[in-house]
């Protein structure tokens, strides 16, 4: 049997057993991964403090330990989840993002960019309060990351570039913007206020080489008539995550509410 190497994100764990751990992780070669170390829940030493979530790590596992699941020989941290547990708001920033990847990625489906994207959340989140617009953001690149982003440069009916247009009306049943016309006879919310074109220059270019929002640097820093924005922007991305990805959040709604 191979030992296989790779590294890691741990999104859950739990005991199993008298002295086991069961864990998923979310890798860089294999995507999600269910694992099993034996005595992690009695050797302190063996996994001490490697196991946990948020952690990224650097494991040895054998495959085909049964139940779809590996078998973790070894581990160590690379990058601790310390900082994340001291705030509610940081462990439920980072408790959203890592159920997103958690519930919208299948076993064994290799991500690398979304393994980088939710790196970077963890690493920044530790030192940082993410504003509202934060969330989005990183929300946006995750989709794109993932092929379900919607679409906010061309009309979702007829082709037609938006951006000439005033985005205002969206459908989160087609997944994006419609031009005035189709808007007449397709069912569609309106957004006001340049809401739609915010979004789109906040997913626009490559999501990896992209600077993060400025706000990211500054505590809570999204006000001068980011409540607004928020409101909107939250509403629309909700409709269309809940329309499409039929997926209840319970980390979000436990977010939204550390985050008034
Ligand atoms: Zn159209």
């Amino acid at each position: 049997m191979p030992l296989h190497k790779d590294e890691g994100i741990v999104l859950f764990k739990r005991a199993y057993g008298e002295s086991d751990k069961i864990v998923r992780l979310f890798t860089l070669g294999s995507g999600k991964v269910a694992a099993i170390a034996k005595g992690a829940n009695k050797s302190q030493k063996r996994f001490m403090n490697t196991l946990e979530p948020f952690n990224h790590i650097s494991l040895e596992y054998f495959e085909k330990y049964g139940k779809g699941m590996v078998r973790i020989e070894n581990a160590h941290v690379i990058e601790t989840n310390e900082g994340i547990e001291t705030s509610l708001k940081k462990a439920c920033m980072a408790g959203f993002f890592t159920e997103f990847v958690d519930k919208l990625t299948k076993d064994r489906e290799k991500h690398s960019s979304l393994f980088y994207i939710l790196k970077e959340i963890l690493t920044r989140v530790r030192y940082a309060d993410f504003t509202y617009s934060d969330v989005l953001f990183y929300e946006l690149s995750m989709l794109q990351a993932l092929g379900f982003e919607p679409n906010f440069h061309t009309c979702v009916y007829c082709g037609k570039s938006m951006n000439e247009e005033d985005r205002t009306c969206f459908s989160s049943e087609r997944g994006g913007t419609l031009c005035h016309r189709c808007s007449r006879f397709i069912a569609h919310k309106r957004y006001e206020g340049g809401v739609i074109e915010r979004l789109a220059s906040m997913r626009d270019g490559d999501v990896i080489s992209r600077e993060p929002p400025s706000s990211y640097s500054s505590c809570g820093g999204d006000n001068g008539g980011g409540g607004i924005f928020e409101r909107d922007a939250r509403d629309l991305l909700e409709g269309f995550v809940s329309y499409h990805l039929d997926i209840e959040f319970k980390s979000y709604r436990i977010l939204k509410s550390v985050m008034r």
